[in-house]
């Protein structure tokens, strides 16, 4: 015979049911969804010399020096595909050996320790000089994809020490032609395109990365954007996350250079040049690239001001 209270006990049972599933196991689900989704992590926010900078002694490097927690790797991103199990590297750093090593530990080695292929945006020390760790005296790969522009490519096959990772395999160049997309999974390509720089032994290329959840674009050193063929704020305004060169703050980064010889925007003068863009734009913007000089690196108060004005900067370790 039921006791009259089994079919109040049976509802209490299936509303604790219905609430696991919404309250428990939902936002495991939405995880489990959203890590299906591409990403690009941070791996490194600092110009060329890294930071603290080489030889550098002043009040900006100081405690670098001894607090590894301050240190900060050069420029560079990870973007990742989960569901190909794949991921790609942008830039090849002077720290590529501790930043294949960081990216490994972040994704708690789920992915190849080596990426699926490496994009270079110039022949600037801190962009391309990580590939050495790629060749017979290290690493010693097969084959590892190489993306770059026409000149970046032709010196990298006619120059020593980077025509021997060429002439023995170490490295496949895939040669890229500006603003024509390269497919790297059913969820992401990539579309490089021609920025003006110092280029000495290579032309300088960016890249609009485009996931099928986001549009990142990804311009760690460009001369002033008035000099550059496009308009960098419509250019912002078509993408959701743009990280884009920050190298120095204001002219007190350079007391020694002309206003008009620096080859750098001055983020003070984008943010200006931003100020009139909606929240939403601006927000958009992820200051990187940061020279030692840069109180962006260390000055909270400088990096709060940022904040204020409504911009972003990448810190290392965080996705986007
Ligand atoms: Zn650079
Ligand atoms: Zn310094
Ligand atoms: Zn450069």
């Amino acid at each position: 015979m039921r006791r009259p209270f089994s079919r109040a006990a049976n509802q209490i049972k299936r509303m604790k049911t219905i609430i696991f599933f919404y309250f428990l196991l939902l936002p495991v689900l939405l995880v489990a969804q959203s890590k299906s989704e591409p990403y690009v992590v941070v791996l490194g926010v600092a110009q060329d010399g890294g930071y603290p900078h080489t030889g550098c002694l002043k009040h900006c490097c100081a405690a670098a020096w001894d607090n590894d927690s301050l240190k900060r790797f050069v420029v560079s991103l990870a973007v990742v595909d989960p569901v190909e199990s794949k991921w790609w590297l942008f830039e090849a750093t002077p720290d590529f050996k501790q930043q294949l090593q960081y990216f490994h530990k972040l994704t708690g080695g789920k992915y190849n320790y080596l990426p699926a292929g490496i994009f270079v945006t110039h022949a600037h020390m801190g962009h391309y000089t990580g590939l050495m760790h790629l060749g017979k005296e290290v690493m010693s790969t097969r084959y590892e994809p190489v993306y770059c522009m026409p000149k970046m490519a032709a010196f990298l096959q006619s120059n020593g020490p980077w025509s021997q990772l060429v002439n023995y395999n170490n490295i496949l160049i895939r040669q890229l032609v500006a603003d024509s997309p390269v497919t790297l999974s059913p969820s992401i390509s990539v579309v490089p395109f021609i920025v003006p720089h110092r280029d000495e032994y290579s032309e300088t290329a960016g890249f609009k990365i485009v996931t099928s959840v986001k549009k990142y674009l990804f311009i760690p050193d460009i001369n002033k954007f008035e000099l550059w063929n496009r308009d960098i704020i419509e250019q912002v305004k078509a993408v959701d996350v743009a990280l884009i060169d920050a190298t120095f703050y204001d002219y007190n980064d350079l007391p020694n250079l002309h206003h008009t010889s620096v080859p750098h925007p001055i983020v003070v003068e984008t943010m200006e040049k931003f100020g009139p863009c909606d929240a939403a734009t601006r927000s958009k913007i992820h200051f990187i690239h940061f020279n030692h000089t840069n109180p962006m690196l260390w000055d909270e108060s400088v990096r709060a001001e940022v904040h204020k004005k409504g911009f972003n900067y990448a810190v290392q370790g965080e996705t986007l």
